[in-house]
């Protein structure tokens, strides 16, 4: 069952972009917050770790954050997960701000966990002082063996009745980095027997001699993510805390700590921040998860992307054929395909593998309504207008757009040599076959009717040119212009056309599911070769004029993006960002 279908979200697969009454079960409970009284307003927050680049999954916890907090006229925090110091590099912190920023949101504080590394250092000497907590000696291995199984309750470790006054004093020398990575451990006493391993007595934190991107080698102990998760959420004031189903098992240790450590009533523990002239908000959170977003053909964890970048088998992370945000991004897909996308999709508690036909469908959607249409060649053959005179030369208006006249016009220039596409030729027609062969007859779009009387060939009996002639009754404006042909094909003017370099970038994988392990193949055996071809064509002057990132639809070809690295109105390259209609659904 796709998200959409799923009951939550229902009603909502339909592509109104107005509409912001959504009724997600989501947006239900901060509807009833807010008119229960529970809360005056809402906050949210994003929480990436910044550990590598975003991905298209990230764009729906992102509509859904900052989406929501818009919606109730709420705040939206980003606050990156920076517990884990080894990983973590500043390189992705920059660039998940200007993919938040360009899917058109701001955030209200720009937060790390590792600001708050003093409060829970001290919240953790509370939960010591409660009884609440102890540092425990066993190894990672021996960790393990007490932890139990799914059928078996774990057993107390020997270290849990350490007296408080011990705990404080293993616990203030952990923090002095008297101890080496590993010997020792804070944890939590909960209950080694609940039928919820996360709650058997977890860690909340270790030790790790590693230096930190933003504290340096201020702490020797760092803290454990449910434990830094929950405690960031209160002390921000994080009325909605919203995070994806994985998470749902942890919300009980979630609710733990911040019904242990309560903020809200101990104002002390914040005084580090308030030194720091941070401004706080402290509340009890609550944590709503939801289902994550998971395409066929895609695979989308940051380490098995990272392992693409890194093995060279695409080109870095913003390769147009990575599901990354600034992937999608360089490969033409827009902010608002991708919240229709997301609105298509739907919000619910039913994880599903989606068809990919649902991103590319959002796209093809978005751009066809707005981007402007121009004419391009990408596999040239020439034809000659041998009725023409040499040196011929006029402009033809088109329109932008055929259902948007606020587009405008533009001036097409048209010459007694053309390029069309190679596959609108053929020498042999196959049945059915509606453009132009050798004796036939063709519509030129925009400038009258031609036929075919040579087809001009190299040595090697390739054909290297068309001889056509025009005929002057069917030029725009006459009364044969209306004369019904059978086909109608675009074409590019081979005195003005520009050359262009067109990247045709296709999946990057060729199965719906490249993550099945079967017979030990994983995703990089199923590559597909043909996800990215270069080739040279022309275009018509008004595409080569295009800004970096601009779209079109090349008639009849596809939906183009001008590439935002490596594109020059003198040098145009453009990028396919979607065919105009989904190819592999028919490769079946
Ligand atoms: P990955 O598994 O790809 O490494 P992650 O979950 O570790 O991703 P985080 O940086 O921790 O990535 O995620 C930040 C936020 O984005 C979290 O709230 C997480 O739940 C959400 N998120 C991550 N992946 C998806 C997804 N595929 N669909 C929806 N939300 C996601
Ligand atoms: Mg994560």
């Amino acid at each position: 069952m796709s998200d959409a279908a799923a009951g939550d979200g229902a009603g909502r697969t339909d592509s109104s972009r107005t509409d912001v009454n959504r009724t997600d079960f989501i947006r239900q409970i901060v509807r009833e917050d807010l008119a229960s009284g529970k809360h005056r307003a809402i906050r949210t927050r994003f929480p990436p770790e910044p550990n590598g680049y975003l991905h298209i999954g990230h764009a729906k916890a992102i509509c859904l954050d900052f989406g929501v907090a818009a919606e109730f006229g709420g705040r939206c925090n980003l606050r990156f997960d920076d517990t884990n110091p080894a990983k973590e590099d500043p390189e992705y912190v920059a660039a998940i701000q200007e993919d938040v920023r360009w899917l058109g949101f701001d955030w209200a504080a720009l937060r790390h966990a590792s600001d708050y590394f003093e409060v829970f250092y001290r919240a953790a000497e509370k939960l010591i002082r409660q009884g609440d907590a102890f540092v425990c000696d066993l190894s990672a291995e021996q960790v393990r063996e007490y932890r139990g199984t799914l059928t078996e309750p774990g057993r107390n470790s020997p270290y849990r009745d350490r007296s408080v006054d011990e705990n404080l004093d293993l616990f203030r020398r952990m923090r002095a980095g008297e101890f080496a990575d590993g010997a020792r451990t804070l944890r939590a006493k909960i209950d080694m027997a609940s039928g919820n391993i996360n709650l058997r007595d977890p860690a909340i934190y270790r030790i790790k001699h590693v230096e930190h991107q933003n504290t340096g080698d201020a702490w020797p102990i760092y803290p454990m993510y449910d434990y830094a998760h929950s405690l960031s959420d209160a002390i921000e004031g994080i009325t909605h805390s919203l995070c994806t189903l994985e998470f749902e098992d942890h919300r009980p240790l979630y609710d733990w700590c911040v019904d242990k450590v309560d903020l809200a009533g101990e104002p002390a523990l914040l005084q580090p921040l308030r030194d720091r002239g941070l401004p706080l908000e402290a509340a009890k959170p609550r944590q709503i998860e939801f289902s994550r977003l998971n395409f066929n053909y895609l695979v989308m964890s940051k380490r098995k992307l990272l392992a693409l970048v890194e093995d060279g088998l695409v080109d870095g992370w913003d390769d147009p054929r990575m599901p990354t945000l600034q992937g999608i991004r360089r490969r033409g897909y827009t902010p608002s395909a991708l919240k229709l996308m997301v609105e298509r999709v739907g919000i619910s508690k039913q994880n599903s593998l989606l068809d990919i036909s649902i991103l590319e469908g959002a796209l093809r959607d978005d751009l066809d309504a707005t981007a402007p249409r121009r004419m391009a060649v990408v596999d040239p053959l020439k034809v000659v207008l041998a009725n023409l005179p040499e040196g011929h030369e006029e402009f033809l208006s088109f329109p932008n757009h055929p259902k948007d006249a606020a587009q405008g016009e533009r001036a097409v220039p048209f010459a007694r040599a053309l390029w069309i596409d190679r596959d609108d030729f053929a020498e042999v027609p196959p049945p059915g076959f509606k453009r132009l062969t050798v004796g036939g007859e063709v519509r030129l779009r925009g400038a009258g009717i031609v036929r075919c009387d040579e087809a001009v060939k190299d040595a090697d009996g390739n054909v290297v040119e068309l001889r056509c002639t025009l005929d002057p009754e069917s030029r725009p404006g006459m009364e044969g212009a209306n004369r019904k042909v059978k086909g109608t094909i675009h074409w590019v003017s081979a005195t003005h056309g520009v050359p262009a370099e067109i990247r045709l970038y296709d999946r990057l994988f060729t199965v719906p599911d490249p993550d099945a392990d079967e017979g030990g193949r994983t995703y990089r055996d199923f590559l597909n070769p043909e996800s990215r071809r270069t080739v040279r064509g022309y275009v018509e002057p008004a595409a080569a004029q295009a800004a970096p990132e601009q779209s079109f639809q090349f008639e009849r070809t596809g939906y183009f993006v001008a590439d935002r690295r490596d594109h020059r109105v003198d040098a145009p390259v453009f990028n396919r960002s979607v065919t105009l209609r989904d190819t592999w659904a028919q490769k079946g």
